[in-house]
């Protein structure tokens, strides 16, 4: 079977959802493939604080739960499928499904997401979200007045440690190198914060806390120069050695960054080719926020509308 439509919607984070419901209003009958994921990144957590809109905290999959409901009541085509091959060379663009189903679009909007990396140590997903976070901007606050590290040298890892500084007792920043990658600036920053504590040359090689809640308190330490442990006693461990773009699919087709994220004109959600745009964090290195990536996605939806009525 064909699906034909204005706009194809690829993911069902807040940058997918959000794009549908303005395609939607804007009459544009978008389908919409929610992915392995649905509801995307924000499903993995417990307690959103900063979306605005919800006084006392909302949980990740409620929060998503929401926004696909919206979506289901604006008529929004929800397909629960993936997406894995695209042929953007002639419009309509054609998709092909994991079922095998083939998709024409006259334009697409990709919000797939990115996936921070993590260290592959052993209980690193057993305390996730129990101590352990990639995200200090949305998982900061609930560390007021505690010890934490942060895991990485480079501009975010340096921002991550700058932000807990503000309200943490202790950040130690574990870089396994005796520089920072970090601008200069950013460098000056951080090593003239008082309750910033650099660890150089080391890094985490195991990870241990309480089983029953389970929460972290302990991580081992290896400095690469002498080969010694020393456990460090924190309450929180914020990874920040990047992360990686859900963009396999689109390479060699869009313009993608060194890392691999889908590079957008200033200021638009745009891409390399006319009528493909890209929302959220699949295009977005550097801040990633549920409320960024719902923005970007209302900034796509009414990009692509521009761009289908100059088609009539
Ligand atoms: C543990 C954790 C806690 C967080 N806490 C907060 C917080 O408190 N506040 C906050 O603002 N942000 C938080 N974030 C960040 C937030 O989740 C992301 O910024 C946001 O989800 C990005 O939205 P997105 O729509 O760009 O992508 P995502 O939410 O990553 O969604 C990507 C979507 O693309 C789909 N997809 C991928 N490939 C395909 C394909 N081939 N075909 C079809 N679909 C595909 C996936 O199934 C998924 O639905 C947190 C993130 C994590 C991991």
């Amino acid at each position: 079977m064909t699906i034909q439509t204005k706009v194809l919607i690829i993911g069902s984070g807040p940058a997918g959802y959000t794009a549908a419901i303005y395609t939607s209003r804007a009459g544009l009958e978008p389908v919409l493939f929610s992915g392995p994921q649905i509801g995307g990144q924000l499903t993995l957590t417990n307690e959103i604080e900063n979306f605005p809109g919800f006084p006392d905290p909302i949980t990740g999959e409620e929060l998503m739960f929401r926004m696909r409901e919206q979506c289901q009541k604006l008529g929004v085509n929800i397909i629960h499928d993936e997406i894995v091959s695209i042929d953007f060379k002639k419009r309509p663009f054609t998709c092909k499904t994991s079922s095998k189903e083939e998709v024409k679009a006259d334009s697409i909007i990709i919000s797939t997401g990115a996936t921070a990396k993590l260290l592959n140590l052993n209980n690193e997903i057993k305390y996730l979200g129990h101590g352990i976070s990639t995200c200090a901007t949305c998982d900061g606050f609930f560390y007021k007045g505690k010890d934490v590290a942060v895991v990485g040298g480079g501009n975010t890892a340096a921002m991550e440690a700058m932000h807990l500084s503000k309200f943490c007792k202790t950040v130690y920043m574990i870089h396994r190198r005796d520089k920072l990658k970090a601008d200069k600036v950013m460098q000056k920053r951080l090593l003239s914060t008082k309750n910033i504590s650099m660890v150089w040359n080391s890094t985490p090689v195991s990870i241990s806390g309480t089983d029953n809640p389970p929460s972290l308190t302990t991580v081992t330490l290896r400095n690469l120069k002498t080969n010694e442990d020393t456990d460090l006693k924190v309450d929180g461990l914020f990874i920040s050695i990047g992360s990686n773009p859900e963009t396999k699919l689109f390479k060699n087709q869009l313009d993608l960054d060194e890392s691999g994220y889908i590079i957008t004109k200033p200021q638009s959600c745009k891409t390399s080719i006319d009528g493909v745009f890209a929302a959220g964090d699949v295009q977005n290195p550097l801040h990633k926020q549920a409320i960024l990536a719902a923005g970007s996605g209302c900034l796509a939806a009414l990009e692509a509308e521009e761009f289908l009525s100059d088609l009539n």
